[in-house]
């Protein structure tokens, strides 16, 4: 980084802030050597993109030299009757990440300052650093958010919270209960984010992916996405519930066509798939509990997930770095969770059963050979 700065000295000078972060590396997808490598680095949906969304994002390219319709009404109305939302308070975005920088270029800025859990989504910290935020980071418990250690450090500076709930790339969950007192607890000005980007794969009773708490008050958002169990990460696309003045603010901010037209149709039909979520959810519930019992049975400590991927622990770094180079030798790519602060683990994403038998065998061998 510093030597690029250098290098630059005699031309344009961009803001410092960008040159605190390292541009975003994201799960691999090639190996040498393998024509088609099982990924199981990006937590994509284990069944590729649901086919009627194929068909229609085909489709749509009929109409590629319209623009699309900035408002992207035809989708809000889609997802807003699929979940029962009002739609005048869904916000789309080029992915949920774009609606996360959306939020923090809006509420963050220099002199303010975001909190986010220890292991929390890494965006949380590019987006807050590059808009001139202070990231304070809480402990965790049980690699799980800890909403005393998220208190402590709320100040008259804080602006911003965010939970991602099931985490990334931790897979754990903080309870409903635990999400209102954090609520209840924080100042009414400070917004909270719940990224909900695994909503679909929770089983747990009790969990309200964030809906509840943003038509609750004015300070809460909920974001979604339609790349993990939609199978549309390539299409970009991802959306925000929020009170009505944010959902102001973000439509203010956000670029004026920030969704495709092949995005918006893929996602409409991909809503509108026939026992695609049911199918989804319940392969991964079967194969998540499979994969973590083989894990379990290699010796390995496994992270209890409600997400699409588990978190396992080889106890130090150099293990988890010969597990890794094993699994390629053999076409498997999983992700290394080093710049997330958790250099012993890897996280598995689940994919096909065929797939997660491969994975488990692989990781039998190396832990037993
Ligand atoms: C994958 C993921 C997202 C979303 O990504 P987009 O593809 O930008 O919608 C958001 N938050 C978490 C925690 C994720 O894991």
């Amino acid at each position: 980084m510093k030597a690029l700065r250098g290098e630059e000295a005699d031309g344009p000078a961009a803001r410092p802030e960008v040159f605190s972060v390292a541009p975003y590396v994201g799960g691999e997808s090639a190996l040498p050597g393998f024509a088609r490598p099982i990924k199981l680095s990006s937590n994509e949906g284990a069944f590729g993109p649901p086919p009627g969304a194929v068909q229609a994002a085909a489709q749509a390219a009929a109409a590629m030299h319209r623009y699309p319709d900035g408002g992207a009404r035809r989708l809000r109305d889609a997802i807003g009757a699929s979940f029962g939302l009002d739609p005048a308070r869904i916000v789309c975005g080029n992915g949920s990440d774009e609606i996360l920088s959306l939020l923090i270029q809006s509420y963050g800025g220099p002199g303010t300052e975001l909190i986010m859990s220890e292991h929390g989504f890494s965006i949380y910290e590019i987006a807050g650093r590059l808009a001139g935020c202070a990231v304070r980071k809480a402990p965790e418990t049980n690699l799980t958010t800890d909403v005393d250690a998220m208190l402590a450090l709320v100040t008259p500076r804080t602006r911003m919270v965010f939970i991602a709930n099931p985490n990334n790339p931790t897979g754990t969950l903080l309870p409903q209960s635990e999400v209102e007192r954090l609520r209840a607890a924080l100042p009414a000005g400070v917004l909270l984010v719940l990224d909900a980007a695994y909503a679909e794969y929770v089983g747990r009773a009790d969990y309200d992916p964030g809906a509840r708490l943003v038509e609750a008050g004015g300070n809460t958002v909920m974001t979604r996405t339609f790349s993990k169990i939609f199978g549309l990460g390539g299409a970009r696309l991802g959306w925000g519930y929020a009170p009505a003045a944010i959902a102001d603010v973000l439509n203010r901010v956000r670029p004026p066509f920030n969704v495709s037209h092949l995005a918006a149709a893929a996602g409409i039909a991909a809503l509108a798939e026939p026992g695609w979520l049911e199918k989804s959810r319940a392969h991964n519930h079967a194969e998540r509990a499979r994969l973590a019992a083989r894990l379990t049975q290699s010796g390995l400590r496994v992270i209890p997930s409600e997400a699409n991927f588990l978190l396992a622990d080889f106890t130090t770094p150099a293990r988890a770095g010969a597990a890794d180079a094993f699994l390629r030798q053999r076409g498997i790519i999983v992700r290394q969770v080093r710049s997330y602060g958790l250099p012993h683990c890897l996280r598995i994403t689940i994919g096909t059963t065929e797939e997660c038998n491969l994975v488990a065998t692989a990781l039998a061998e190396f832990c037993h050979g």
